[in-house]
């Protein structure tokens, strides 16, 4: 079985979970098993070691599930990691963009200066769906100046077509 392979038969798919008609993805599992987080994160840095030339200098993780891999993805690549996190939760001078979600809007914050102007930048979450909680990730980069080289995704809903909603390349590991 490939990594990937080994990645995919752990993600567990939990049908009306958070509510009726949502097959949510588990990657709990994941992180229960050593084994598993060591072939997640070396399977993103390979990647992004064999195919982006630049020097990244930043991994953005999204609240909550992308703080739980962006970390580790960024000690090994001697970069910075910076929290795109829901309102009210930063101290300080924040940056703001608004997404849709299911119901209402939700809001991503950015602490001012975290990214400097012309630094290179890689977004990651766990799963995109609609596109839209990434693609306000991706005007905060834009508003801090930094250049986003790609976006990475553990899983992807293919169905759902949230690729459409970015604009910088996209790399997903997993679709369902
Ligand atoms: P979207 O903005 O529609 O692309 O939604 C992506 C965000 O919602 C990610 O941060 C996911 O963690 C979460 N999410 C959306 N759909 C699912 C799902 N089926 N299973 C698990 N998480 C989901």
């Amino acid at each position: 079985m490939s990594d990937l392979e080994y990645l995919r038969s752990l993600i567990k798919a939990v049908p009306d979970f958070p509510q009726e008609g949502i097959m949510f993805r588990d990657i709990f599992p994941i992180f229960q098993d050593p084994r598993a987080i060591e072939m997640l994160v070396s399977h993103i840095v390979n990647h992004i070691n064999e195919t982006i030339k630049e020097k990244i200098d930043v991994i953005v993780g999204l609240d909550a599930r992308g703080f739980l891999f962006g970390p580790m993805v960024a000690l090994r690549l001697n970069a910075a990691f910076v929290p795109s996190r829901k309102k009210g939760k930063l101290p300080g001078e924040t940056l703001s963009a608004d997404f849709k979600k299911e119901y209402g809007v939700d809001t991503f914050e950015m602490q001012v200066g975290a990214i400097k102007p012309g630094q290179n930048v890689i977004i990651m979450d766990d799963l995109i769906a609609t596109g839209g909680t990434a693609a306000a990730a991706g005007r905060l980069v834009e508003k801090s100046g930094g250049k986003l080289l790609e976006y990475i995704f553990l899983i992807e809903l293919a169905d759902l077509n949230g690729r459409k909603n970015l604009t910088a390349p996209i790399y997903s590991m997993i679709t369902f």
